[in-house]
C-alpha cells in the first residue's frame, strides 16, 4: 500500500487570525522550493493544513525535505479514501496490512469534522476495527500503546487515513515576519543567527564588509558560499558587498588604536542601516554573543549600538560557543566557516582592544573626522548578488547591477 500524499500541519501559523492567508502562501512557497526536485508533486492548501500530493514521487525523499521547512508543526503521509464505508474498510485493511508485523497492537483513532457522514466515530471504530481484525490474524488491540495508530478524519471532501506523525522544524515561515539585515562575516556565528532568524519568519538580505586587498578574492567565495547555504532555506538571497578598505584606512589613521574596533563596528551598523532603509527591512541581524570577544561586552554593544535605533537581533545574545557550533554542524555551514582565510576584521585586530570602551569618547575621537562622505560612497559602490540555492551545473549566482 502505498501513501499518495502528505498532510502538513500548520502549527503556531494557524493562531495568527487576520495574517493567515498571508502565512499559507509563504509556507507554500517554501514547500514549494524545498520540492523543487520533485517536478511531480503538487501542492494544495487550504486554511487550515496543506496537501503534497506526491503523484508517483518518492514518499520518503519528500519527507526528507520537508522536515527542513519552516512554519510545518508536523506532517502526516496520508491516503485520501471516497466517503464510502465499504471503501474505507478495504483501504485501512491494506494500509494496516502493508505496516503489520506479527503480534503488533493497533488502534483506531477517529475524527469527524463532518458530521453528515453515515459513521459517527463509535461506528467507525466498531466497523473499520472489527474488519482488520477479522483479516489480519494475530493483531491485537492496544488503546493505550498501540504499535499501529490508524487516524481516519472525515471531512466534507473525503476520508483521509494516516499513521504516522512526523516532527516538522517548527518556526514560521520565511518571509511571514517581515525582513532585516544579516551582517554576515565569514565566521561561525552569523551564519547560525541568519539561520535562527529565517527560522523565526524572517526574510535576509546578507550585507558583507569587503577590504580588498587586505581581503581576498577566497575569503569573499567563502561569504558566497555561506550565503548559498542559507539560500537553500528560501530559493535564494540577496548579498551585500561593502567595500570597506577606505574607511578602515581612515579609522587607522584617525582613531586611537584602542577603539578603533568600536568605530569599525559603528561604521558597519551605519552602512548596514543605510543598505536596510534602502531595501525596506526593519531590523538587522548579528551573530553576536554576550562577552564571547572584546566586541560583545555588554559596553561595546551600548557604545556601538548608540548609531541606530533600528532593531537590533541577535539570535545567539545568551548561547554558548560549543551550542553554536552544534548547530552549524546541523546547517552545514561550519566546514566552510573554518576555511582558514582573513576577515576585515581580523586584518586590523587591534594589540589591545578596549573592552569597555565609552560613548563618550568614541563620539569625541569620530568627530575630528567627517567619515559621513565615506560612509555614503561605500553605500553607493555596494556590489548586490542574488545566490541561487546549489543548482549542480548552472553558475550560481547573477549580478544584479
Ligand atoms: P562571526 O563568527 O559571525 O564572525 P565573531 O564571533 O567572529 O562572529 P565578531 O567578529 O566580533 O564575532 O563579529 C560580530 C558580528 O559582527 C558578527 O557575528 C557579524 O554579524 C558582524 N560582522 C563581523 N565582521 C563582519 C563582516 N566582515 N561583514 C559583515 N558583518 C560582520
Ligand atoms: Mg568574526
Amino acid at each position: 500500500m502505498k501513501y499518495d500524499r502528505i498532510l502538513i500541519r500548520y502549527g503556531e501559523i494557524s493562531t495568527k487570525g487576520r495574517n493567515r492567508n498571508k502565512f499559507v502562501e509563504k509556507l507554500r512557497k517554501s514547500v514549494r522550493i524545498a520540492l523543487a526536485p520533485f517536478p511531480n508533486v503538487k501542492v494544495e492548501a487550504s486554511r487550515d493544513r496543506m496537501y503534497v500530493l506526491l503523484n508517483g514521487e518518492n514518499g520518503k525523499d519528500v519527507i526528507g525535505k520537508l522536515k527542513n521547512v519552516f512554519g510545518i508543526q508536523s506532517f502526516s503521509p496520508a491516503i485520501k479514501v471516497d466517503r464510502d464505508v465499504e471503501v474505507l474498510k478495504q483501504t485501512s485493511l491494506e494500509l494496516v496490512t502493508s505496516l503489520y508485523n506479527e503480534g503488533e497492537t493497533f488502534k483506531i483513532t477517529p475524527k469527524r469534522s463532518d458530521k453528515a457522514f453515515e459513521l459517527n466515530t463509535d461506528g467507525i471504530n466498531h466497523a473499520i476495527g472489527g474488519h482488520l481484525l477479522q483479516n489480519i490474524p494475530g493483531l491485537k488491540v492496544d488503546v493505550k500503546n498501540p504499535d499501529i495508530n490508524l487516524r481516519i478524519e472525515v471531512r466534507k471532501e473525503a476520508i483521509y487515513l494516516s499513521c504516522e506523525i512526523i516532527q516538522g522544524a517548527g518556526g514560521l515561515p520565511v518571509g511571514s515576519s517581515g525582513k532585516a539585515m544579516l551582517m554576515l562575516s565569514g565566521g561561525i556565528d552569523s551564519p547560525v543567527a541568519g539561520y535562527m532568524a529565517m527560522k523565526r519568519g524572517l526574510e535576509i538580505e546578507a550585507v558583507h564588509f569587503f577590504s580588498p586587498p587586505f581581503t581576498s578574492e577566497r575569503s569573499k567565495e567563502k561569504v558566497v558560499d555561506l550565503s548559498r547555504k542559507l539560500a537553500g532555506i528560501y530559493g535564494s538571497i540577496k548579498l551585500h558587498i561593502v567595500p570597506f578598505t577606505n574607511i578602515q584606512q581612515a579609522i587607522r589613521e584617525q582613531i586611537p588604536e584602542n577603539y578603533s574596533m568600536t568605530t569599525t563596528r559603528r561604521m558597519m551598523l551605519r552602512i548596514t542601516d543605510e543598505i536596510r532603509k534602502k531595501q525596506d527591512g526593519l531590523a538587522i541581524v548579528t551573530g553576536e554573543s554576550l562577552g564571547q570577544v572584546a566586541s560583545q561586552t555588554l559596553e561595546s554593544m551600548y557604545a556601538i549600538n548608540e548609531v541606530t535605533n533600528t532593531p537590533i537581533l541577535r539570535p545567539l545574545i545568551t548561547m554558548d560557543k560549543t551550542d553554536i557550533i552544534k548547530i552549524a554542524q546541523e546547517i552545514d555551514t561550519l566546514e566552510i566557516s573554518n576555511r582558514p582565510f582573513e576577515d576585515c576584521c581580523t586584518i586590523f585586530v587591534p594589540s589591545s582592544p578596549k573592552t569597555k570602551p565609552k560613548r563618550e569618547k568614541v563620539n569625541r575621537y569620530e568627530s575630528y573626522f567627517d567619515f559621513e562622505p565615506m560612509i555614503q560612497e561605500a553605500v553607493e559602490k555596494v556590489e548586490t548578488l542574488v545566490i541561487k540555492q546549489v543548482d549542480e551545473q548552472h553558475s550560481e549566482f547573477e549580478s544584479l547591477f
